[in-house]
């Protein structure tokens, strides 16, 4: 694959020192605009040379944390208060982030399945595509900031996944100690292909997935969670002064399918446990209830993996196959 087959143009030169608030012109042309675009916004922040840490919020729309804090980050940083390069890409997937919901509306696909992307596929293939060809070989950190969106809500932390290569790993761990989340999980993930993430590690660079809260809203205190890692990590890759304070995060992973439970039915989730508390193995974790069979017995939900509980489901309503709890184990 090639940039030069990619639609999309973007008038943003990466080599040059200051500001620029810009954005990749996707053409996307409708019935309302024959020759129209998504103009998903980038911001690129240069002073001489030094690390580049790529910042993306709204991978998935409905996630507020991430694109608040790189909105306010946008504003707020200067080119003469850094050394190297932030690249900040604030609302990756615009208009699911417009629509307030995981999946773009334009073609229902999922940005983090959609890596490494097509130069001739949908709106969503088309803006992995370039981000993959043209922005992820610049870097050497990533920061993908997410929260559990609509349908999860999870305990604010920070992630990486078991890496087979020592060195990538050692440098994963410290960026993820230094970003200095409350909880920082070492991850097993049973999501699929395209995922941003393996796009990433693939090219030997340092990726960090952030889940900071969900259920659809914006909490203040998480926010600031969201905030304080990114300047931790700015810190971390010396583009602006200043040390990480010691890290205070608690470690704990998350290594097997065990460690997730699933809705078995339609119904009303009722959670027995509050995020933070403990589950043991086997021991349930919350049932479903059916509202239109009072005859019903509800349905019991154990977990197969005991630890602490790290995610569990944002509505009541659960459809069956629905993630309802996710625990984590201290590394
Ligand atoms: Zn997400």
């Amino acid at each position: 694959m090639s940039i030069e087959k990619s639609p999309v143009s973007a008038k943003i030169d990466f080599e040059k020192d200051g500001k620029q608030i810009s954005y990749l012109r996707v053409p996307y042309s409708r019935n309302t605009s024959a020759w129209g675009a998504v103009l998903v916004p980038m911001i690129v922040i240069k002073n001489g040379v030094g690390s580049t840490v790529l910042l993306i919020g709204g991978n998935h729309g409905g996630e507020y944390e991430g694109p608040v804090t790189l909105l306010k980050l946008s504003h707020t940083l200067k080119s003469d208060q850094i050394r190297g390069r932030v690249v900040i890409l604030p609302a990756l997937n615009l208009p699911a982030v417009q629509a307030g919901n995981r999946v773009s509306p334009i073609d229902g696909l999922d940005m983090n399945r959609a890596f490494p992307g097509k130069y001739n596929g949908t709106i969503t293939q088309i803006i992995a595509h370039y981000v993959h060809e043209a922005v992820l070989p610049l870097c050497d950190a990533v920061i993908d900031l997410h929260s559990g969106g609509f349908s999860l809500d999870l305990m604010p932390y920070n992630s990486m996944h078991y890496l087979p290569d020592e060195d990538l790993r050692r440098r994963t761990m410290a960026a993820l100690k230094a970003f200095d989340a409350p909880l920082s999980l070492v991850m097993r993930e049973f999501t699929g292909e395209g995922l941003l993430d393996y796009a990433v590690e693939g090219m030997g660079k340092i990726f960090l997935c952030a889940e900071i809260g969900g259920r659809g809203i914006l909490s203040p205190a998480k926010l600031k969670i969201a905030e304080n890692g990114v300047q931790n990590i700015l810190k971390h890759f010396e583009i602006i002064e200043g040390d990480a304070p010691e890290s205070t995060t608690r470690l704990m992973e998350v290594p097997d399918a065990g460690h997730y439970a699933y809705a078995r039915s339609n119904g009303i989730y009722e959670a027995f446990f509050e995020l933070g508390e403990d589950v043991q193995a086997g021991q349930a974790v919350g049932q479903i209830h059916y509202p239109e069979d009072p005859a019903r017995n509800p349905e019991v939900i154990t977990i197969e993996r005991g630890g602490m509980l790290v995610g569990t489901r944002g509505p009541g309503f659960v459809e069956r196959g629905d993630c309802v709890a996710v625990t984590a184990r201290d590394l």
